[in-house]
């Protein structure tokens, strides 16, 4: 039998910032049995890029949504937009979406009303919803509690609530995802999360070019270096092509066998997202 293909749940492969390695991304991302990708856009402004390259890259899954950093300068009509590439991408994922109370300037009653919109839309259609949270898990489990929210489940990207909280989101239908960047020395409560999650709920992650992994991570199975040096702003963009460290990691830190661990993130993937 084998191995099931690798699933990023959540990235930003559009992101400016990778868009001049782009040849280096394709000749790693090559080496590696790639399934698929879900692309998240977080404003209007970058939806456009979003949905140009799901219509070039059969592995990408497009995500539209509003992010919480973003409701602050939304144009008034921005659901009406989400509603206009939802309509054109029928199996598009929302997202990303979500609560922040950690940036500077939130308005959480805002970012709220944004939330409630695209959970109303994901409710409507069935679909996925991939949500953003920091320093907000009780409105988040509060707002998904009392709905709307989709029936096939959600995504918690990057899961950084307690470990508790973990049961009372997944009886809702939540799905949980890691990346390497747990592997941080700090992130102990992370690891300690990714051991608390139900295994038909585990999904895996890059957030490239976000959430740079520790430097033992950078590299893991590619040959070379893998992300680009001098960055602007001295850290240098996370590498799509990590996603291979994300799944060393949650073996390693679950201490379990690669192949079960790919073919259950394969299948929770699928079951969430829709496509194989
Ligand atoms: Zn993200």
């Amino acid at each position: 039998m084998n191995d099931a293909p690798l699933y990023d749940a959540h990235c930003h492969w559009h992101d400016p910032r990778l868009t001049p390695h782009r040849e280096k991304i394709e000749r790693d991302l090559a080496q590696l049995p790639l399934g698929k990708v879900v692309v998240n856009g977080t404003h209007p402004g970058d939806w456009p890029a979003v949905a140009a390259l799901a219509e070039s890259d059969p592995r990408v899954i497009p995500a539209f949504g509003l992010h919480p950093w973003q409701v602050n300068a939304a144009p008034p009509d921005w659901l009406a937009q989400l509603e206009d590439f939802l309509a054109r991408f029928p199996r598009a994922v929302i997202g990303e979406a979500g609560l922040d109370r950690w940036i500077k300037d939130h308005d959480l009653p805002r970012q709220l009303d944004a939330l409630h919109a695209q959970l109303a839309l994901a409710e409507r259609d069935n679909r996925a919803i991939s949500l953003h949270c920091l320093q907000a898990w009780g409105p988040m489990l509060e707002a998904l509690k009392n709905g709307p929210r989709p029936a096939r489940g959600f995504h918690l990207h990057g899961y950084g609530g307690s470990p508790e909280m973990i049961r009372e989101f997944a009886d809702l239908g939540g799905y949980f995802s890691f990346s390497a960047y747990v592997m941080h020395e700090r992130k102990a409560k992370h690891r300690e999360s990714l051991r608390a999650t139900p295994p038909d709920r585990l999904l895996l992650e890059t957030d490239a070019p976000d959430m740079l992994p520790p430097e033992p991570w950078q590299t893991h199975s590619l040959p070379g270096k893998v992300p680009f040096s001098h960055a602007p702003n001295g850290e240098p963009p996370h590498h799509p092509a990590n996603i291979a460290a994300s799944y060393a990691a949650a073996t390693s830190i679950l201490n379990g066998d690669p192949a079960t661990i790919r073919s259950q993130v394969a299948e929770n993937f699928t079951r969430l997202f829709g496509e194989s």
